[in-house]
């Protein structure tokens, strides 16, 4: 059995852990791709409607308008960004496959779940530059991050480079800078005037020797997170059942606030083995409202490992109750036996 040491670099690191490129509001951000091409992914993002266990009626969000009106959506829960597990032809040709991805299948059969979208990473390298500002701060210093972009982002990054005749992303830095007072407002990006890591040789050699030590071993999770068939399956009957709930909810029909989990009359032919006919119906037919799509909400927008559902399979396959010790009972040793500390303190010593 191998030993180890408490020690950090024995820390079993997750997927996503790697540093992404983040900015606070207001903040300004200078930098440059580090490799010619960014990686990506066919992704789902899975969200579900939320009814407030007190009044036992959905959840509401206010958004505005370009003009200043409101409007309102369901709040929904993000649960996560999963990978599409649809035939990469397939989607290439027609961004969907309901045959063999049961998102997609939710997706095409109802108004739950968009179709998968691209999702892209690379690494990029944040330079140190001065406070508030995107000029170069002495002495010359750049750090790797993982930089996610979605569809239309990675649109804007092409016509960027583009319109200033820049064959690769390499040789010119990007200029970023956080809008306020909203995250969600997300973030404006234009061209540098150069690219600072080809200046001189010391700093290309800097940039590449930061990079070489220090990147994501993998940038595929920070587009979406790789699960089976079967735990795409439920998450798709999780947020079947939470549409059920609202529309049961918004027409009187919850049984107690108090119960919000009870599937209620769960449609759950939607989702039927992927490959035989389905419902076309929406579970939650009778929706007032569309679905909203979460509002991008910056840079941190794909956080591929977040979830506010700790309890799903594909993110925990722990039980719950096995990781949480009842706190009532006196700790015991693995042979069952209580614990005495005394006893253990007085041996160690
Ligand atoms: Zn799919």
């Amino acid at each position: 059995m191998p030993l180890t040491t408490f020690s950090s670099a024995n820390v079993r690191a997750s997927d996503t852990s790697f540093p992404k490129l983040k900015l606070a509001r207001g903040e300004k951000s200078r930098i440059v791709c580090i490799e010619p091409q960014p990686v990506y992914e066919w992704v789902h993002k899975l969200a579900k409607p939320v009814v407030s266990s007190v009044v036992g009626k959905p959840v509401m969000e206010k958004r505005e308008r370009g003009d200043g009106s409101t409007y309102e959506v369901y709040k929904l829960d993000f649960i996560r960004n999963s990978v599409c597990i649809g035939d990469p032809d397939i989607l290439e040709d027609r961004g969907i496959d309901p045959d063999h991805c049961p998102a997609c299948k939710l997706a095409k059969n109802s108004d739950m779940l968009s179709s998968p979208v691209r999702r892209y990473a690379i690494h990029v390298l944040q330079y140190a530059t001065l406070t508030g500002s995107s000029q170069i701060a002495e002495p010359f210093s750049v750090a790797t991050r993982v930089w996610t972009l979605t569809e239309k982002r990675f649109a804007e990054v092409v016509e960027l480079l583009n319109e200033a005749g820049v064959d690769d992303p390499r040789k010119m830095d990007i200029l970023l800078e956080m809008e306020g007072p909203e995250q969600m407002q997300g973030y404006k990006m234009k061209l540098g005037s150069k690219c600072e890591m080809l200046a001189s040789k010391e700093t290309l050699t800097r940039a590449q020797a930061t990079f070489a030590g220090s990147h994501a071993p993998d940038l595929g999770p920070f587009c979406g997170k790789k699960t089976e068939q079967r735990y795409l399956t439920t998450d798709c009957e999780e947020i079947v059942a939470a549409w059920t709930r609202v529309r049961q909810a918004e027409q009187g029909e919850l049984p107690s606030p108090a119960a919000p989990d009870e599937g209620g009359s769960l449609d759950s032919s939607l989702l039927d083995t992927v490959g035989s006919g389905l419902t076309p119906a929406s579970a939650a037919g009778g929706l007032t409202a569309q679905p909203a799509t979460p509002a991008p909400s910056g840079l941190d927008e794909f956080v591929a490992e977040t979830t506010s559902n700790p309890e799903a399979p594909a993110t925990n396959a722990t039980p719950a109750s096995s990781v949480q010790p009842d706190r009532q009972s006196a700790p015991v040793n693995p042979a069952g036996e209580t614990i005495d500390f005394d006893k253990l303190f007085k041996e160690l010593q």
